[in-house]
Parts: structure tokens; sequence; C-alpha cells
């Protein structure tokens, strides 16, 4: 296969779906495409981010190389090839169903999966198999949405498009850190917003993040009480003479329900006491909502990731319907989803209580249509169990077989060590994914190589329902194979070859089109679908026919794309006509209810969880890039001062986080971003690259009872500063292994490993301790392990120890410990391990830390991380040469000047020094 110059793909990592162009010299030059020499840019052409990366997305190439990658079938321990690996599998799960019935076992799938990908594993499970126990870790992130979308609009179809962000006058962020989640959309309204400064932004978030750097009001409303507020915005709507009664009448029912539901709370000095915030922000939120017609309430994981989280997410879509904005520019509620093919995902069925298509359970005509389509005598004909569910079942052995494919449930779910045991204990546990060691992996039987981000093809859909290709452009690692074949592989084996016919993903989008077309014509006579709308919202029918060369060349577009959009639409809903029997939308009565266990005297903290900037789920590809770990390199946890104070909590120090499930140990961020009361973890850290710091262990298997999407939200927790008995850091060429220790945070910088330590009992003989970390890694060259020098210095009374290791003048690694965190900066340390030979000034500077003079001055923790500027250099920019803007930064410093991202934190420090 020959392959294409500038090959125009989607990137793999958040639900903006931005388009990235691939290109290389080698490949230009026609040689065979290798992952170093790539590079990437924005794809000035993709209509999500016109030329826009964020810094996860600019790094993509960074993460291209073999290192760490899935290479081969693995059985019991053993490699194995795939003939033996796909037999193991087919005739485990074979012999589990004819042993003990279809619901014994189950596929627990991933928003990273293409729709073919995801749409043959559905049809294998729900088709063929005859189980509906197939459910998708987007469960975990926007299952909420689908509920509310379906309760609104009888179908699981997002109204708006990315433009009506940029057209708004008023931009309405609920539970979102959109800067970080969604970098590139808010690159989009913050530019907007540059042009447009009358366009007016509202942040309500518990926590003060980086996204009210564009934000005209920031509501810290307490923990879970969006409900209230939108409840109160109702009534406030209603009093204000701001209800659209035209519009209410000819296209919503529910209303007169939805606003006495909403009485409760509904004075604005009540939402203010209920929210924990001021009368006069309460006020002023609802006056600009009120005045602003083109308003845009943008929504996610705060409000999906809650027990009562569908009320909430219809209490928003609720005030939108009342006034009739929606389905116009610049107005609608807009979900965005957290992970690259969410959407798709939604689309062909991935969800337990889906089936296909935006099909679901519901209706037996739906069962029967898809059978008939399949072909599959034995197609489940109820909804199978979510992700919570699954696992419980898996632990209490009514699941004795899964398939996990491309995700890292191990980390990600709530009561995450309990999956753990779960999956430890299970019969059979089947891992296909493209990296070898991940806490889940550690758990399988059998794993099978899936091919990786520019190996795969297929498409993807965004947040704003586009449909793009993601194209290979690389050759799969070692024995790699695309989950799709990986799928029909299994399914012939199983049986079911008739029905798996697949040789190529465009085979697999055709079906999953044509199966969107099937039946899905209006029908006049049964009141079913109205004039330019079909029955079923998802229909890409008119992509049915694509051949080969057509689906190469597909280009994005938004569905429906069938004969009456042929070209898909940008909004939905237009027309004033909904997915519904009588073709109306729904207002749902809300009555709000709060967090589902509230904190006591034992764990008296809400303990909330979310993404860092740069880093991307797991970690499994971001953190292989050294300049996305500079940013924020440990697990933290983020305290208000108050609490810090409280606890007995300093900044920088370790503290122990516990709840009634888990534990997890962080170092202390102290910020006036928190509440009081509250707490904040990152999602990211895996026993993969840290010890005791997955957040989801502490959270409880709690989930909403109609999207079973888990309250990963508000966890009760106490907090205590964890005291070991020495802390530390080691700096190394390659990897080190600390299991003695009781804290490890590992990271990968540019050319050395840098390790955060701490340990429970100091010991017997620190340079025998250090020797031995080095020692145990493989690659040092143990046959001539004399030749390294070890240089040491001890003060006993003040419990500090340094030591150096070196090889023919060349650094290998440094130890530095202390009774506390007071250590030095790492630095110009770490800037040593890309010497090939120490000179003399480094050597005698080596272990006090001290850089010889003329080295450039330390500049600091990582802001910057597209061209490494640290906060030191940023703040000795604006103190000591006046540089008062971002532009002035970044023309003097180039910090903020490529990616963007970290432009909310450029503006933070000069506020700060102002
Ligand atoms: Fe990728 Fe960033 Fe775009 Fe999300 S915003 S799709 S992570 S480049």
């Amino acid at each position: 296969m020959s392959h294409p110059v500038g090959v125009r793909t989607t990137c793999p990592y958040c639900g903006v779906g931005c388009g990235v162009v691939v290109s290389s010299e080698r490949l230009l030059a026609g040689h065979p495409v290798e992952a170093d020499g790539i590079t990437l840019s924005g794809d000035q052409q993709h209509p999500a981010n016109f030329g826009r990366l964020c810094s996860k997305g600019s790094a993509l190439a960074e993460t291209l190389d073999i290192e760490g990658r899935l290479l081969y079938p693995i059985v019991d321990g053993q490699r194995a090839s795939w003939d033996e690996a796909l037999d193991r599998v087919a005739h485990g799960f074979k012999k589990i169903v004819a042993q003990y019935g279809p619901d014994a076992v189950a596929f627990y799938v991933s928003g990273q999966l293409l729709t073919e990908d995801y749409y043959v594993a559905n049809k294998l499970m729900k088709g063929f198999i005859g189980s509906a126990n197939i459910d998708t870790n987007s469960r975990l992130c926007m299952a909420t949405a689908v509920a509310a979308h379906k309760r609104a609009f009888g179908a699981d179809a997002v109204p708006v498009c990315y433009e009506d962000i940029e057209v708004a006058d008023l931009v309405v962020i609920v539970g979102s850190n959109y800067a970080w989640a969604h970098p590139v959309l808010f690159q989009r309204l913050a530019a907007a917003k540059q042009a447009r400064p009358e366009i007016q932004v509202v942040v309500i978030d518990p926590r003060r993040t980086a996204t009210c750097d564009i934000a005209d009001l920031h509501l810290a409303i307490a923990p879970g009480a969006d409900a209230y507020l939108f409840n109160g915005l109702l009534h406030y709507l209603r009093r204000e003479d701001a209800i659209d009664f035209a519009y209410v009448e000819a296209h919503v029912e529910g209303f007169a329900a939805s606003f006495e539901a909403a009485r409760t709370v509904s004075s604005v000095p009540k939402v203010a006491q209920v929210c924990g915030v001021s009368e006069t922000q309460v006020s002023e939120f609802f006056r600009m909502f009120a005045r602003t017609k083109r308003t845009v309430t943008i929504f996610s994981q705060g409000i999906n990731q809650s027990s009562s989280g569908v009320d909430k997410a219809n209490a928003i879509i609720n005030v939108h319907l009342a006034t009739g904005r929606i389905g116009k520019p610049g107005m609608g509620p807009f979900s965005v989803t957290g992970q690259p093919n969410a959407m798709g995902g939604r689309e062909v069925g991935g969800l337990a209580n889906q089936l296909a298509a935006h099909m679901d359970f519901s209706d037996a005509a739906n069962i029967d249509l898809v059978a008939r389509f399949w072909n599959a005598p034995h197609i489940a004909k109820a909804p199978g169990l979510k992700a919570v569910g699954m696992f419980q079942a898996i632990a209490s052995e009514k699941i004795k077989a899964v398939w996990i494919m491309g995700t890292n449930p191990v980390v990600s779910m709530p009561d995450a060590d309990t999956v753990r045991a779960a999956l430890k204990s299970c019969e059979l546990v089947v891992v296909s994914d493209c990296v070898q060691h991940t806490d889940t992996t550690a758990c399988a039987d059998i794993l099978l190589p899936a091919a990786g981000w520019g190996e795969k093809d297929g498409t993807v859909t965004n947040s704003e329902r586009l449909i793009s290709r993601q194209r290979a452009f690389l050759p799969a690692a070692g024995e790699a194979k695309p989950d799709w074949w990986i799928v029909t592989q299994v399914a012939q084996r199983m049986g079911f070859a008739e029905a798996f016919p697949y040789t190529q993903p465009a085979q697999i989008f055709r079906e999953h089109a044509r199966l969107s077309g099937f039946e899905n014509g209006i029908d006049f006579e049964n009141g079913v679908g109205f004039e330019n709308k079909t029955k079923r919202a998802f229909d890409v029918s008119a992509l049915a026919e694509m051949d080969e060369t057509q689906y190469d060349a597909l280009q994005p577009l938004q569905w429906p794309v069938n004969s009456q959009t042929p070209h898909g639409i940008q909004r939905l809903f237009t027309d004033g006509k909904f997915y519904t029997p009588n073709g109306k939308a729904r207002m749902v009565a809300v009555t709000p209810r709060l967090p589902a266990v509230a904190t006591d005297a034992d764990f008296p903290l809400v303990l909330n969880t979310g993404r860092i900037r740069d880093q991307w789920h797991t970690m499994t590809r971001t953190g292989k890039v050294p300049r996305l770990n500079a940013h924020l390199f440990e697990p933290f946890v983020q305290v208000r001062a108050r609490d810090a104070t409280s606890y007995n909590l300093q900044e920088g120090g370790l503290a122990k986080l516990s709840s009634r499930h888990g534990t997890m140990l962080a170092r202390v961020q102290v910020s006036e971003d928190q509440r009081t009361g509250s707490a904040f973890v990152p999602i990211h850290w895996s026993d993969a690259f840290a010890k005791l710091a997955r957040a989801d262990a502490l959270v409880a298997a709690i989930t909403d009872p109609i999207s079973g999407q888990p309250e990963f939200k508000h966890t009760p927790v106490k907090i205590e500063p964890y005291q070991p008995a020495w802390q530390g850091f080691a700096l190394s060429r390659e990897r080190l292994d600390f299991p003695d220790t009781s804290y490890c945070a590992s990271s990968q910088g540019a050319a050395y490993w840098r390790h955060e330590i701490a340990g429970g009992s100091i010991p017997e003989d620190w340079l025998a301790w250090a020797r031995s970390a080095f020692n145990r890694c493989a690659d040092w060259g143990k046959s001539d392990l004399l030749k390294y020098l070890w240089l040491e210095y001890r003060d006993a009374a003040m419990g500090r120890y340094r030591a150096a290791c070196l090889h023919d003048g060349r650094l290998e690694a440094v130890f530095f410990i202390a009774p506390d965190q007071r250590l030095p900066s790492r630095e110009w340390l770490s800037s040593l391990f890309k010497k090939s030979v120490l000179a003399a000034a480094d050597l005698a500077g080596l272990l006090a830390a001290r850089a010889p003079s003329g080295t450039a001055a330390d500049g600091g923790r990582i802001v910057c991380a597209c061209f490494s500027v640290g906060e030191k250099t940023i703040l000795n920019g604006i103190q000591a040469q006046g540089l008062n803007s971002a532009e002035a930064i970044g023309l003097k410093l180039k910090a903020g000047t490529n990616c963007g991202s970290c432009l909310p934190e450029i503006r933070r420090l000069i506020a700060r020094q102002a």
C-alpha cells in the first residue's frame, strides 16, 4: 500500500474531534513510514478546529513510537499466534454461553473505538451472542445527556453546532472546565469574544477553573445544586415575561408541570441560599439569561456525573424549550462529549440500553427490525447491564467472561479496587489494547494487540454530530490489528461467519449506514415522522452506497445525511418538530435532589474529580510525552487555605485522602479556586505512573437511576497530612522502580525520568538502597556494575542524603532525600541528562544541586508546554520586563503562542502580579 502525502485525519483524544494533517519527509520521499520524522498540524479545512490544536493534539506525533505497545497476542502470559489467541477467545465465550447462557458474558468497550469497531462488537453481542451485555466507558461520561435528550426530544440528538457558540450573545458553561477538557472549542469561544466583546460568558462550577479566564460571571455554586438554579431560572423567566408562549404552545408540552415542580425553591433569595452564592450573582445570571435571546448552554461532566444528572440536564433543556431558544443560530442546550467517538458509539448502539442505529429495546418493532436486518435469530430482547452493574455482576460471578476493548476500567470505574478484584477472580478476561502494561491488562488472561491511532482506519463522530474520517498513515506496530478485524475473526470462529464477512472498514460503514435508513421513512398514516423528517433521528443512509474511494475521500459532515439532507445539516429542530409521537418537545418536571451521600463528621469534605490540561484519560499515550508531563507531573489534591489549616495540610506536602471505599495519596495544592469544604483530584494517575493515586478507588458505585452514570463529582472523604519518615526525588536516565517506598510518582522528562518518592521507614544504608533501586533496572549493563561511579553526601543529623551515579562521566541517576518536602529544584539537575559527559563545574555543584555560574536561570514549573516556558520566567517577564499582557509575554517569551492552552494560566499570573 502506498502512503498518501499529507494525510488528513482526526485527533483521537476529546470529543471536539479536531482535524489533523499528518506529513513526513520520509512519507514525501516514498519511504516506508516510521513513527519518527512525522510532522503534524491542525487541519485548516476541518470545520471543528480550522487549524487549531490544543497541547495534547499538537504533541500527537510524540506518542507514535512503539515503546510500551502491545505487539503480539499473549495467552496466559505467553506469546501466542493470532490463530491460537482468537481460537481461545471464541472457544472460551462459546463454552460459557453454552453452559450458563448468553448473559454470562459481556463486552466493555470504549469511546476510543471507531464507529466500525463499535458496530461489529455491538452486532456480535446483541445480534448473535444474544445478550445486551455490551456497555461502553462512555457510560461514565455522557449516558446522562443521552437519557436527557431522549426524554426531551424523543431522540438522542444534539441540537446545536460549534458555530452556535461563536454567534451566541450569551454562553453559559455548566459543570465543565471547558478550557482544559475541550480546549479548541474554548479557544473558538475566546477568539469570538475577543472579536465581539459583547458576548457574555457565565461559568457555573463549584471550582474556579481556567475556563473562568473569559467569564463575565462565575457562579461557584454548592456541589450538586445545578437543578435548583435552573428551576429557579424557569420561575424567574416566567416572572419577567421572558417565556416564549407562542413557541411553547406550538412545539412543547409539559410546561405547566415543570413550572409547578420548580416551585419549591423558586425565589432568588431561596435559590441563592440553596446554591451557596450571593443573591446579586443569581439575579445577575437570571437577568442575563432573560434578556439574551441568543443563548447557548454548554453542559458536561459536572452535570452528567451525578446521581440526579438526567434531571439536571433536563432542567437546563427546560429553560431553552420554554424560551424557544433551540434550533436557531446561537441558541440551544449543548452537551459536549468527553471522548473522540462517544457519539459514534451512541449511533451504533454501544450502550447496554440501546439496540442499534438509535433504536432501543422499548419497542418490539425495533427489535424485530434489527433482527431482520441482521438476519439474527437470537437477538437480545432486553437491555443489558450498564457499566457499574456489569462489573458488579463480574464480582458476583454472574458474568464469567468479559472482553474489554481499548479502555482501562481498573483505573476509571468507580470503586476501582472492587473492579480490579472482580477481574482478577473472573473466569475469562480478554483485553484488546494498543498498550501492553496498564492496570487492566495486568488482570487479563488473553491480551490482543490492537492497532493504535495512525494505524487504524474508520470514522468518528464529534460533539456536534460531525462524522469525520480517522485515516491510517502508519503500518500497524508489530502484529497489531484493527479492533473491527479482531471482533470479526472471533465472530467467525464462534460460527457467525455469514453475518461477519468484513474485510474492510468501508463495508462495515455501508452496512451501518443502511441500517440507519432501514424502514426509517416517513409514516404519515401512523403519525410517525414529519415532513422532511424521518422516524428516527439518526440517519446516514445517503452514505450507504459509497465505494471504497468515496469512503476514503469522505469529507466531514453532520448527520442526518439522507435523501432530504444529503450534505448533512448544522442544526436540528429548526422546524420546531421533535422525534416524539406528537412532534412536540417535552419539558420534564424536575424535583431537585441533593447528591446521594452527604458529608458527615467522619468524611467531611466533598471530593470532586476531573481532567487536567495536558493529560488524557489514564496517560497511556500522553504520559509518553515529556512536555505534556512538565505542567503537572504528580497526582495532587487541591484544597482551600481554610481547609488546609483545618486539616493541618501544607502546600507541597503529601496528603492521604480516604473514603468509605478506598484511599489515595496526593501532593497538596492550596488554592482559593476551591470552595471551602471541597477538594479536587485529577482522574489520570494509575498504578502504571504512581502508587495509591487512582482517584476512582475513592468513588462509590452510586449511579443516576435513569442513565446509570456514576456520581464521580461528589464523594464524601476525609483528608489528613501524610507524614512519611522521609521524602525525596530521584532523576534517572531510565525508569527506576521503588517497590519499598510508600509513595512514588514517576514521569518521563526529556532524556530522563523523574520520581517523586517518600517512605515509611528509613533504610539502614542509603547507598545500598539507592544502588538496589538502580540495579533493579534491566538495561544498565549489569555485567559491569562496578564501572559505575557513586558520589555521596550524608548529613545524618539533618536526615539528608544525596547520591549521584555516573558512568564514564555521564550522569545516570541522582537521589535526593530529606526529612520533609524541602528539597532542591529539579530543573538544573534534570538538564544534566542531556550531556554525554558532565563538566568539572557540573560535578562540583552536583550534590549541592547548585548550577555553575552562567547557567540559565531556573525557569520554574512549566506553564507553556509547547515552548517549555516556566512560571518563574513568566513572573520575571512581568516584574522585570513589564510584560503586562498575554500578547506581550507571547512576543517576548513565545509562551502561549502555539496551541494557546496555557493562556488562561498566563493571564492569571499577570493578574496575580497586578
Ligand atoms: Fe484533540 Fe485538543 Fe482538539 Fe480535543 S481539543 S480533539 S484533545 S486537539
